[in-house]
């Protein structure tokens, strides 16, 4: 405790002892070894701490874990194989058939497929707060039936900051948890908890891996939320399948990720593997410099691009002319990513003839990572939405998503220079 950010990125997780690796070994090993049945039985019944089989823990995975926990001021976080795995193991944590859900219509698209098909099936129903919905209209969606609030600190691709601490209260006044995910802002640009958020979810895909290299996500438990109120049976009550244990009573504050880990990991198996967590690691060492850079990048893109006249429209939090700079400079106060958004005069074709002229920038489906790169998410990620729900999720057809990496700005301005005349 008590270290700096930027220390706890270089330091936090792992400790190695005298004589030990200095670097984080990574664990190539599904299973491990007991001296006593007795012991493996105690592992089994959750009475004792210790790695079980690599499904549900593995050392060079925990050590990622608990720098991600320190990161984001938790009690505890969980790594996934992705972030869509993140996501929907945070949600089924607190959520069964029945039961409902409430969350902000602009977030990652691969998220609204998630909720609004996929959980759909399996009974839980997600219910949009639109951007035009009164607050009469947003407290009519909540009911007995209702367990959380979503949303994302900056949305993908939208990027609409979240109000994280208006969020909270309104899921807290309703007797339910806030879940926000925080992929884009990472917990160097912002830490939700701190505002009220109780559960954090991460795509570390993007910048906290920072190199296009491994998929994988995170869910970190603040260890704030009161789950004894009557709502959330499933962490209060005996646990029939680890012998009646009752995750509140044996985890206390740690109970909503240790349920997530030994109950869903162990059921659903979405689990990270050592080599990738030992590659997320090495991310997460720089991630503190490669921010600022990209955030820097990002701002000086936007500006550029605000006084082009080939463009319509920019959208970057951190400008002084978005309608979320004040929210912004509340919750970004270091910078909103590395992620822009703009229209090119001329719309879909010239947006089309734009990003096949760029040299730097590369058309790829990631973002958020060191290389400069181009998405039209109307025809590519985003595809499988109706019109309606790209324009609910803050996606016009003329949308150019563009990931600002950490190369020098001059040469990514000259290559948008470039590909803009010939738009
Ligand atoms: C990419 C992304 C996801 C999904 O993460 P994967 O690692 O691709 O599964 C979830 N939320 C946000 C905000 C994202 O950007």
């Amino acid at each position: 405790m008590g270290y700096q950010k930027e220390t706890n990125c270089v330091q936090a997780g792992y400790k190695p002892g005298n004589g030990e690796p200095r670097v984080l070994p990574i664990y190539q090993s599904t299973t491990y070894k007991y001296n006593s049945a007795d012991h493996l039985g105690k592992l089994f019944d959750l009475e004792v701490d210790g790695h079980m089989y690599s499904r549900i823990s593995n050392p060079t995975v925990a050590a990622v874990e608990e720098k991600i926990s320190v990161l984001e001021n938790g009690v505890g976080a969980l790594c996934t194989s992705s972030g869509q795995a993140a996501n929907l193991l945070a949600i089924v944590n607190i959520t069964s058939v029945g039961q409902n859900f409430v969350c902000l219509s602009s977030i990652y698209g691969g998220t609204i497929n998630l909720f609004a098909v996929t959980l759909k099936k399996l009974g839980i129903e997600v219910r949009f707060i639109t951007p035009e919905m009164s607050e009469e209209e947003v407290e009519a969606l909540f009911d007995e039936n209702t367990r959380l609030v979503f949303g994302e600190t900056i949305a993908n691709p939208a990027l609409d900051v979240l109000d994280i601490e208006k969020y909270a209260n309104l899921a807290h006044s309703h007797g339910i948890p806030l879940v926000v995910d925080n992929t884009f802002a990472t917990p160097i640009l912002c830490n939700p908890i701190k505002f009220g958020a109780d559960i954090v979810v991460h795509s570390t895909t993007k910048y906290m891996d920072g190199h296009a290299t491994v998929l994988g996500g995170a869910i970190v438990d603040s260890g704030n939320f009161n789950w004894e109120n009557g709502k959330f049976p499933e962490l209060c009550e005996p646990d029939e399948s680890y012998h009646g244990v009752v995750y509140t009573k044996n985890f206390g504050k740690a109970a909503y990720i240790t349920k997530a880990r030994v109950q869903l990991m162990r059921d659903f198996g979405s689990s990270p593997n050592a080599m990738g967590a030992f590659i997320l690691n090495m991310g997460l060492e720089t991630l503190h410099l490669r921010m600022e850079r990209h955030c820097s990048n990002a701002l000086t893109v936007a500006e550029y691009l605000e006084q082009s006249d080939k463009i319509s429209w920019v959208k970057y939090p951190a400008l002084k002319t978005s309608k979320d700079y004040e929210l912004c400079k509340k919750y970004l106060p270091n910078g909103a990513s590395g992620v822009i958004s703009f229209g090119i005069k001329g719309g879909r074709e010239a947006a089309v003839r734009f990003m096949d002229s760029l040299k730097l920038a590369a058309i790829v489906v990631h973002v958020a990572d060191a290389r400069t790169s181009v998405l039209h998410p109307a025809s590519t990620t985003h595809r499988q939405l109706t019109d309606a729900q790209l324009e609910a999720a803050g996606i016009s057809a003329d949308l150019i998503r563009m990931s600002i990496g950490i190369e020098n700005v001059k040469d990514i301005i000259e290559d948008i220079e470039q590909a803009l005349d010939k738009a």
